[in-house]
């Protein structure tokens, strides 16, 4: 030990390994381990070699506290949750007026990989549909597509606190399966909605799906963003402040594909999944969760990480719009948490 921040991550490990919180996420992983419905994704070969068994649960405070069980250290494909982040970066290289004239923040109601633009304007609905993912990797500014996926890389780094690799056989398999995601990117392109540069934002696009994490740099990711932009435990700024409110928000109407209303209504924190199994969800100033479990239900998000997010939001009252005393008061549970008292 040489200085105190090391002493403070020293004891605040000792308090994730010895805290009633990390024991209830215990029970949270036994109760829902058993779990056996859904199935894994399996458009390409290297998702179908999950094994529906792995689980993993992290819950990152706002104070850099983590706690995680199960399966947290296994990395996979971030996928769509890939999108809220890049998402981000594309407000930073752009601001957002002329973000909101390439991208709409209007849910639809549509699988994620429609082929629809908004009539009037020709705009992809949101960043969250595979149309408006593709058109915000254009907006990713730098020479070319190595510069450009670095930028994307470093943006990462800096919410987890570590470097991310891509998974390159999954990156191939998206890119020669893509013809779908390849349309609507040139129905974009004939309307002027993207740049000419478009098989270059479509590897972009595929790596960016292919970028490997884990259930705890989900945690962070989503901890970051209820920590106002900046990584609670490396004190990195990863957005820019202005931003933050935009991207959560668009997790909260579009995060979940087409049950986003359904898990608004149920759970309330700003989420998104991918179908890598993965999904990361946001308690403004409080606490980010990540969740890993690759069996999904029919709209593509993961049944194990629904049933997590919807009881840590119920027990600890973490839905927004919840006035009640919740059941569990988590300062409480979290014993030792520095600045958790107030809440
Ligand atoms: N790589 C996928 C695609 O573009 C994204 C899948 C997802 O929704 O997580 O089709």
């Amino acid at each position: 030990m040489t200085n105190t921040g090391e002493l403070k991550a020293f004891a605040d490990s000792i308090t994730a390994a010895t805290s009633p919180f990390r024991n209830y996420l215990s029970d949270l992983h036994r109760k829902y381990l058993p779990l056996t419905d859904g199935a894994v994704a399996d458009y390409i070969p290297e998702l179908a070699l999950a094994d529906p068994s792995w689980f993993g649960v992290a819950v990152a405070t706002v104070d850099g506290q983590v706690f995680d069980v199960g399966d947290c250290d296994r990395t996979f494909t971030i996928q769509s949750i890939s999108k809220a982040f890049v998402y981000g970066l594309a407000l930073e290289d752009n601001g957002r007026d002329y973000v909101n004239s390439k991208v709409g923040v209007e849910p639809t109601g549509e699988a994620f990989n429609a082929i629809v633009l908004d009539e009037t304007t020709n705009r992809p609905y949101n960043p969250m549909v595979n149309a408006g993912a593709i058109a915000t990797a254009d907006l990713i500014k730098g020479k070319d597509g190595t510069e450009r996926l670095k930028r994307m890389l470093d943006m990462f780094r800096r919410y987890t606190g570590r470097d991310h690799d891509i998974n390159v056989p999954v990156f191939l398999s998206e890119k020669s399966t893509g013809n779908r995601n390849r349309a609507i990117a040139y129905l974009m392109l004939n309307f002027g909605m993207v740049g000419d540069r478009i098989d270059e934002t479509l590897d972009l696009y595929f790596q960016q799906c292919s970028i490997l994490v884990n259930a705890r740099d989900l945690s962070l990711m989503a901890a970051t963003l209820a920590n106002g932009g900046v990584n609670p435990i490396t004190g990195d700024r990863a957005l820019d402040q202005r931003y933050v409110q935009d991207v959560v928000s668009i997790m909260l109407t579009c995060g979940m594909y087409d049950s986003s209303g359904d898990w608004a209504y149920r759970v309330g924190m700003p989420a998104k999944s991918g179908v890598g199994g993965g999904i990361t969800a946001v308690s403004p100033g409080k606490l980010g969760i990540g969740t890993f479990s690759p069996p999904l239900d029919a709209k593509g998000n993961s049944l194990r990480g629904i049933q997590v997010c919807q009881q840590l939001s119920q027990e600890f009252g973490l839905h927004p719009f919840n006035v009640a005393a919740p059941p569990k008061d988590l300062a409480t549970w979290i014993k030792g948490g520095e600045g958790l008292d107030s809440w």
